[in-house]
């Protein structure tokens, strides 16, 4: 067999097959390029679920007529020239091969009315075809027809209309949240399906990410922003108690990027250590912004990963980030959004430009969103104007302050089970033991950190086999294991001793315990194995030394319970997650009871 070069179609039909994977992904690919051609509308026209017809419309910057031939041509790009380009990208696109890949498995059509021109001019993918004069208003039209006509053997894997539709809804609806200040239109099948106007304020901010996130996930979302070290996080989070069975509800951004990354999600998953029900999943909006030259994103042909220079950093900026906010969760407090007006760098990088795409950065968010203030107004409302006098009159507490606790006064104790109190808004209901095993876990869990953790030299040191590699790592790592309280040492190139471990763990997990910390340490350069299997053991010492159910408690018993909870952080839900208390207001009672007011 002889060796020959490839024919630059099939190159690009090869190319193709790991860009194009189906109809959501040319859609993803055009609207990376408009928004990279800084268009504030984009206009989305599909027809079939994107096999018959895939149309983006633009009023970006749009293309040259001596360079539209150009944009077809494979590793062809205006976004990057040099490799220290390549090193701190700030577009959507660098690669110069989603055009040349789609047109090899479409029938393509290209119109644009650059700038500077004196009319619009169009291309079709067909080689060496010369411009001809079109109509259009300034900006870019890419049309998309009979997508994979000439690749059979892709069209077959092809889900029905309504399934492919889905995807590039789930595209549309990431962009949507990516770029606020952009305007888009969708069509499916010569019927208007979305619209998402520009965002100007922080009102239209909520409601673009009601509008893909749900008003419910507004609802029972703490809004936070933070800046440290270059890096600036803002977004939303949803409350331990709004979770998910499945992961479809986080969107993290880069830069404006849209990831799905290993490190991001292990950072996030431990702020949501102990408050989230177990095999539940947060759900997220946020954007992370920083200096491109400080993210690899050519790490993957989708770009979808990205390496960040100082993983550890990024990490460790984003578990503080959401850990701090979701610990302000407590028990009968209105839920107030993390807000911190963001002082602007004097050095202006260059990568803000990108960023001021991001919720959250170009707007100031001064003012509490009012689908929080719809939500929790009720709350506020009726504490100012309904109940002057103390609510309950045999309770000492309260006749002594007119000032009514968040959760209110102990009424009674239902079936062993539930506190019933009364509060400004209403009634309050409290699973006792889910309560009182959250306040005791709090405080083993502050008990311990301040003693700076308990450890024991095991009589019986145990020796654990590993790999040299492994065993290299432990050794730079002795300082982070004595940390935590295990004490390490290297007794031969492949074999380690753990000659002392925390009080609270079991002798007999401890090299398990290791072997996940090193597998930890290796893929991620941090490990929270010691602290998670620590608070395990605390959680359950809570449980064991927390008010079962069916013990009777006193009304001053109760209120004890109460004014702890409204002190303990995360005290909204119980260590595996659960709501500890809920709230029915006045309200929702006259509702019950159809009774109008
Ligand atoms: P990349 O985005 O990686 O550069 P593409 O194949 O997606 O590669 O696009 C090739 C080039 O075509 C881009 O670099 C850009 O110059 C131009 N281009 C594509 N779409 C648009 C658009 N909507 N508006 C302006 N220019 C565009
Ligand atoms: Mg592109």
């Amino acid at each position: 067999m002889r060796i020959q070069k490839l024919p630059s179609l099939l190159i690009n039909q090869i190319a193709a097959g790991e860009v194009v994977e189906r109809p959501a992904s040319v859609v993803k690919e055009l609207l990376e390029n408009s928004l990279d051609a800084g268009a504030t509308r984009i206009d989305i026209e599909i027809e079939q679920g994107g096999l018959k017809l895939i149309k983006v419309r633009d009023n970006g910057h749009g293309i040259a007529k001596d360079d539209l031939a150009n944009a077809l041509e494979r590793h062809a790009t205006s976004k990057i020239h040099t490799l220290q380009d390549l090193e701190k990208v700030k577009t959507l696109g660098f690669r110069g091969e989603a055009l040349p890949s789609i047109a090899s498995v479409s029938r393509l059509r290209l119109i644009s009315f650059e700038q500077n021109a004196e009319h619009a001019w169009a291309v079709s993918e067909k080689a060496n075809a010369a411009p001809t004069p079109a109509s259009h208003s300034p900006g870019t039209t890419i049309e998309v027809k009979d997508l994979f006509f000439n690749v059979p053997a892709r069209r077959k894997f092809m889900r029905t209309e309504k399934t492919e539709f889905n995807h590039i809804d789930n595209v549309i609806k990431r962009i949507a949240l990516s770029c606020p200040y952009v305007q888009l239109t969708v069509q499916h099948n010569q019927r208007s399906v979305a619209h998402f106007r520009a965002v100007e304020n922080q009102t239209d901010m909520v409601q673009r990410v009601a509008a893909v996130c749900g008003d419910e996930f507004v609802a029972h979302s703490l809004q936070l922003e933070n800046e440290a070290a270059g890096l600036h996080l803002s977004g939303w989070i949803g409350l331990p108690t709004f979770s998910r069975s499945q992961t479809d509800m986080q969107f993290f951004f880069v830069n404006g990027r849209m990831i799905r990354d290993k490190l991001v999600n292990h950072a996030i998953r431990r702020a949501y250590d102990d408050v989230l029900y177990h095999g539940r999943h947060p759900a997220f909006v946020l954007h992370l912004g920083m200096d491109p030259a400080l993210v690899d994103v050519n790490a993957h042909p989708t770009k979808h990963e990205v390496r960040f220079r100082d993983s550890r950093l990024v990490h460790d900026f984003l578990f503080k980030s959401l850990a701090q906010v979701l610990s302000t969760a407590r028990a009968g407090e209105t839920v107030t959004p993390a807000i911190k007006e963001l002082e602007h760098s004097t050095a202006a990088t260059d990568y803000t430009a990108i960023s001021m795409r991001q919720p959250g950065l170009g707007l100031k968010v001064r003012d509490a969103m009012p689908a929080y203030q719809s939500l929790y107004a009720s709350t506020e409302v009726s504490a100012a104007d309904t109940l002057s006098s103390p609510p309950v009159k045999d309770d000492p507490e309260s006749s002594q302050s007119s000032e009514i606790p968040p959760l209110g006064y102990a009424l009674a104790q239902l079936k062993g089970i539930y506190i019933l109190a009364e509060n400004a808004a209403g009634l309050v209901l409290v699973d006792m033991h889910a309560a009182h095993e959250r306040i005791t876990y709090e405080k083993l869990k502050a008990e311990l950190a301040e003693q700076n953790i308990h450890t024991q030299p095991l009589l019986l040191p145990v020796s654990v086999n590993v790999s040299a590699a492994e065993a290299d790592l432990a050794e730079t790592s002795i300082a982070e294991f004595r940390r935590y309280g295990i004490e390490l040492e290297r007794t031969a190139p492949e074999q380690l001793r753990i000659i002392q471990i925390p009080v609270l763990l079991d002798r007999s997990n401890a090299e398990q315990l290791l072997r996940d910390v090193l597998a930890d340490l290796q893929a991620l350069g941090s490990s929270n194995r010691i602290e998670t299997a620590s608070n395990a053991v605390l959680s359950t010492m809570a449980c064991h030394g927390s008010v079962r159910a069916n013990r009777h408690l006193t009304l001053a018993e109760m209120n004890a319970l109460l004014r702890q909870m409204e002190e303990t952080e995360r005290s909204g839900q119980c260590n595996h997650g659960r709501p500890t208390w809920i709230q029915l207001s006045i309200d929702e009672l006259d509702r019950l009871f159809l009774r109008g007011r």
